[in-house]
């Protein structure tokens, strides 16, 4: 073939070099902020063999994220729901009346009514100034949320839900507030 007649491009070069569209676990981000809790439902590997496997699966998807939503919304903290967990909120920093360093812990643990979580990281110490609301991506109404929860964890310590190792390091941490120190105090001594 004359010089002239060979292609100026090598077409099955260009199709070698071309990227492979198969997409590794490992090449996937770790976190997608809002997403990441619901990304396992798209994994097609982690579907089922049959298609009546399949719906069942999906169903009891379904039934947890309806538990998931409907918790919150029972506990009359539904907002907690479109938290993003982008951790925005980190950058209250000491603009925090009270030196908490993790609101978004405290979103997340009152959305899955997590006494412990909350506690460890200071929801009790809260006194809703709300200067951490600028910081929220989505300007949640954290004060409201917080006040809530720390109305549950109150009642969940008259109940002994609270585990007393807990109340013992919070109270040796000064993880209490004001508000609270006083029954808190009274139900770890015992006297209530
Ligand atoms: S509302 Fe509570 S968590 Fe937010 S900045 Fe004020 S004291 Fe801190």
């Amino acid at each position: 073939m004359a010089d002239q007649d060979k292609p100026l491009v090598n077409q099955e070069a260009l199709e070698a070099e071309k990227p492979k569209r198969n997409r590794q676990d490992d090449e996937q981000p770790l976190v997608l902020p809002g997403i990441h809790r619901y990304q396992f439902f798209t994994n097609l590997k982690d579907r089922m063999l049959t298609k009546n496997l399949n719906r069942l699966a999906m169903a009891g998807i379904a039934t947890a994220t309806g538990g998931l939503v409907a918790k919150p919304i029972m506990n009359g903290v539904g907002e907690t729901i479109y938290c993003l967990e982008d951790r925005a909120c980190y950058a209250t920093l000491e603009h925090c009346a009270v030196g908490i360093k993790y609101q978004a812990e405290l979103t997340v643990a009152t959305r899955v009514a997590d006494y412990e979580r909350f506690i460890r990281n200071g929801g009790l110490k809260c006194i809703g100034c709300g200067n951490c609301v600028p910081f929220c991506t989505l300007r949640l109404d954290l004060p409201h949320v917080y006040k809530r929860m720390q109305e549950m964890t109150m009642e969940a310590l008259k109940e002994n839900k609270v585990p007393k190792q807990v109340i013992a390091y919070a109270l040796k941490e000064g993880l209490i507030g004001a508000e609270y120190i006083e029954t808190v105090s009274n139900w770890y001594q015992g006297k209530s």
